[in-house]
């Protein structure tokens, strides 16, 4: 358990814009940041960050929190986790209770699995850098590639001894359990014994976006070709493959600043880069990209670039995937390696300016680059070359952005010498059908308005008349503006003008008309505030936007980060205000006024429902008086209410 001053402490250091930035693009939109939303796809922004409120809101998902729900959220860490996470980002000592046996127990299983590949990420960089046998074996091997020791400390890269069993049984020594050491594959079971999956191969430790190790590579040294030259941790609960990208912590600063991501093949490409100074570079390790890694370089930027050995069958086989890229509406450049050489090799053997010069002087458009590649293979048959246009205009049509697209048939047709309106022909046909079909891309990229007017003019979704509506705005008022000061007239006193909190105003006024909030959330939030009163305290926003009680949290952001602000209701009801206090007071009148009027009204009318369905006299009368007294009531919170709001 963390203590509550070290969660307060963390809650007030960590500033909202610093912990998304180290995940998403932000640009700043006036008061707020903006970015692209990292919880669902998105090509326009409407991920929104408020750093003086300490939160952010998606207007196109409708995720919504503090720093705390973000890394939840976005690193699936459970609440203490976060709170780590961020405990460590700011250099903040966490105070933990003892645990007891049973919590230990409690830690989660991922939580388990990352602690254990921390483990065994210390142990074999321990063993590489600390025993003769790795510093004569691993060691000597990553030197004689070139690798330099900083950059071998930067990456954890490490050594696991060869001996069937060295680690596993180190780590069973430490405590550790099997079950994990098995899940996380660091060792395998075979027949009740634990073998190390990596002896005698070099490591290469796999990094989450935010620096912790959830897999491994092992390279086996040497070029033993009776054993897989890398082994990799098989899927688990924290290493998902297709979600993963070699690299990307080291990476998502570098991609950030230089607006582009480099995309190679394997650790040995990222880390070789890396060593001559190009640190925008990711690897997919092995597999051609998916879907989701496609999407996690894309919080980041919208370029990339495909770095490739020169093997062009290789490459055509990997168009489809790229297509893929392309639609998700990315630019995409490749970068075609000479004959026999990786971006690894290429690396060591050239100066680093060499390197950076080669990268940017030889990055082809994927569009220009495929229609060249594919031209050289045509030789001038008409029917290769019709089925060629085809190809090509297939992939223009899956670019989202219509200029874009007219600059590629532009471009095409003088690489092909075909005229343009064919190619426009061919290429409206594509369009047509597709929208036959209800493409959303398409459908998205025909809306007249895009996503970010409309966060900027909010729709009212709700009946300002309903109760869910008022008693909203009772709590959101209470949040917003519950510590700000408006000025009573008393009828009393000539007039006197006592200062009182909204908070103060709002629960007396609700509490003496012994009125409660049928939202049951509402209603515990509006219990925190009536408790403080008692104690002459008014809650602070931030309890209740980091409220352990994830519901009240969730809806406290919300109301916090609704988008219509005092002004805009005023300017509705066509009354003219004066000062920020004055509409603020009529603001809390009103609202409490139609709170109260409408709570009354639907009293009445059970009363009425009761009554109509009343069989005995003495039963008729109890509802009749009740009935009168609503009445009454109602008629009296209309003169008052109404009085205050006119008189003021
Ligand atoms: P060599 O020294 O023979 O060039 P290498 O370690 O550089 O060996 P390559 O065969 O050149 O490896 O492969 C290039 C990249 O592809 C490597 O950086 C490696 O990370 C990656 N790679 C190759 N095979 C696998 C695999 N089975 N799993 C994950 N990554 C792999
Ligand atoms: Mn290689």
């Amino acid at each position: 358990m963390i203590n509550h001053e070290t969660i307060d402490n963390i809650i007030q250091t960590a500033r909202i814009e610093e912990v998304i930035g180290d995940f998403v693009t932000l640009r700043r939109r006036g008061v707020n940041q903006i970015g692209l939303c990292p919880f669902h796809n998105e090509k326009t922004p409407s991920f929104t960050v408020s750093p003086a409120k300490g939160i952010y809101k998606c207007f196109g998902c409708g995720k919504a929190g503090n720093s705390v729900n973000f890394i939840m959220e976005h690193e699936h860490f459970s609440y203490p986790e976060a709170l780590k996470y961020l405990a460590r980002k700011y250099n903040i000592d966490v105070e933990e209770e003892e645990q007891t046996p049973e919590q230990l127990q409690e830690l989660n299983e991922k939580e388990s699995l990352y602690n254990l590949n921390l483990f065994a990420q210390q142990y074999f960089s321990k063993t590489l850098s600390e025993t003769e046998e790795g510093k004569a074996i691993g060691l000597s091997y990553f030197k004689e590639r070139g690798i330099r020791e900083d950059v071998i400390r930067k990456f954890q890269l490490g050594f696991s001894p060869d001996k069937w069993d060295a680690f596993s049984e180190h780590a069973i020594q430490q405590g550790y359990k099997k079950e994990y050491l098995v899940k996380t594959g660091l060792s395998i079971d075979k027949e009740n014994r634990l073998y190390d999956r990596y002896h005698g191969r070099v490591i290469f430790p796999i990094h989450s976006a935010s620096g912790r190790v959830i897999g491994f590579g092992g390279r086996i040294l040497g070029s033993d070709k009776s054993h897989a030259k890398y082994v990799n941790s098989p899927e688990s609960d924290i290493y998902n493959k297709s979600k993963t990208l070699y690299g990307i912590y080291f990476a998502k600063n570098a991609v950030i600043s230089k607006d582009n991501c480099l995309l190679v093949e394997g650790y040995t490409d990222v880390i070789s880069l890396h060593q001559a100074g190009i640190e925008n570079v990711v690897a997919s390790s092995g597999t051609s990209l998916t879907h989701d890694q496609v999407r996690m370089i894309q919080r980041y930027t919208s370029n990339i670039a495909i770095l490739y050995d020169g093997d062009p069958a290789g490459i055509k086989a990997s168009f489809r995937g790229i297509d893929m890229i392309v639609e998700q509406g990315m630019n995409v450049k490749i970068v075609l390696f000479p004959d026999g050489e990786d971006p690894d090799s290429y690396a060591r053997k050239h100066h680093p300016s060499e390197v950076e010069s080669f990268i940017s002087e030889n990055a082809v458009n994927f569009i220009l680059f495929k229609t060249r590649l594919l031209l050289g293979e045509t030789q001038n048959d008409p029917i290769k070359k019709a089925v060629l246009i085809k190809e090509i205009v297939n992939t223009i049509a899956l670019i989202p952005d219509g200029i874009s697209r007219s600059l590629y048939v532009k471009e095409c047709s003088s690489l092909m010498a075909i005229g343009e309106q064919v190619l426009m022909n061919e290429l409206n046909k594509i369009l047509r059908a597709k929208l036959k079909k209800g493409s959303p891309e398409l459908e998205k990229n025909l809306e007249v308005i895009s996503p970010e007017q409309i966060s900027a003019e909010p729709q009212l979704d709700f009946d300002p008349d309903s109760a869910e509506y008022q008693e909203k705005e009772i709590i959101r008022l209470l949040l917003l503006y519950g510590q700000d000061i408006i000025h009573l007239k008393l009828t009393n006193s000539e007039g006197e003008d006592v200062p009182v909190t909204v908070a103060d105003y709002v629960v007396h006024d609700i509490t003496h008309d012994e009125m409660e909030f049928e939202n049951t959330i509402f209603q515990s939030i509006f219990n925190e505030y009536i408790t403080g009163m008692e104690t002459d305290s008014i809650p602070n926003r931030s309890n209740f936007l980091s409220h352990s009680n994830q519901e009240i949290s969730n809806i406290a952001v919300n109301l916090v980060f609704s988008p219509y602000e005092l002004s805009e209701n005023w300017h509705k009801n066509n009354i003219m205000v004066t000062t920020e206090e004055t509409r603020l007071h009529m603001h809390v009148m009103l609202s409490l006024h139609a709170f109260k009027s409408r709570k009354l009204d639907k009293m009445m009318t059970e009363t009425r429902k009761k009554l109509s369905v009343a069989t005995t006299p003495e039963e008729q009368g109890a509802l009749m008086k009740t009935f009168q007294e609503l009445k009454k009531h109602s008629i009296r919170i209309n003169k008052e209410g109404l009085g205050r709001i006119i008189t003021h």
